[in-house]
């Protein structure tokens, strides 16, 4: 178990389980992409260690560059997601995959869109690394992405909690509450992101 600020976390994944969505991700695309010399757009903060070995996984001709978007605060999404570092230039005519750390409410995933929505790319994709398909409320059908996880919030490998955790190299999990769980569902460790993985 782990403490960031005020906050305790348990193991969720290892390194080897990360190593293998991470790997699947990258020779999901590598496959359709090999003769295509595309661009892959990182999602900063949260991205950068998946972009780094998503990088080593990928063999042939590619380029890679970073946005920065903000909308995460803490636990949970404000909703506001702010552009704070521009679309690449140099990116009309050409294949644009973008990396991102993980798929929420689809919220980010949204405005990334919108922001590569006036650009003359070729083709535009998405690659997650995580995925929480319980709670996506997008249109934009994820293209690509590593491990389907539950509605949890976790940390390590990039992902923060109020920035903190970033330089982990497993996934945590927030621990839950028991008290929360026996007064909302009668029973510890009955309520939603407490069952096993
Ligand atoms: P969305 O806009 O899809 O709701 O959220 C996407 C962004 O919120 C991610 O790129 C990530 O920065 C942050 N985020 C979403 N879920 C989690 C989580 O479980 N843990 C952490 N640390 N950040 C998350
Ligand atoms: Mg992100
Ligand atoms: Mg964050």
């Amino acid at each position: 178990m782990i403490k960031l600020h005020d906050k305790q976390f348990v193991p969720f994944l290892s390194e080897a389980q990360i190593f293998e969505a991470v790997k699947k991700v990258a020779e999901d695309v590598a496959r359709d992409y090999k003769d295509k010399n595309p661009i892959f757009v990182g999602v900063l903060n949260g991205a950068f260690m998946f972009v780094s070995d998503f990088l080593k996984h990928y063999p042939y001709p590619c380029e890679v560059t970073f946005v920065k978007l903000s909308s995460y605060r803490g636990l949970t999404s404000t909703g506001i997601v702010r552009n704070l570092l521009d679309v690449p230039e140099n990116i009309e005519g050409r294949s644009v995959i973008i990396l991102e750390d993980i798929i929420d409410t689809g919220r980010t995933l949204q405005e990334l869109v919108h922001l590569f929505s006036n650009t003359n790319v070729k083709d535009f994709k998405i690659a997650s690394l995580f995925y929480k398909s319980e709670v996506y409320n997008g249109e934009y059908a994820i293209d690509y992405f590593g491990l389907e996880i539950p509605d949890r919030f976790i940390v390590g490998y990039g992902l923060d909690y109020r920035e903190l955790g970033r330089n982990l190299r497993e996934v945590y999990q927030l621990k839950e509450n028991p008290m929360i769980n026996l007064v909302l569902f009668g029973k510890p460790g009955a309520g939603k992101g407490t069952q096993a993985n």
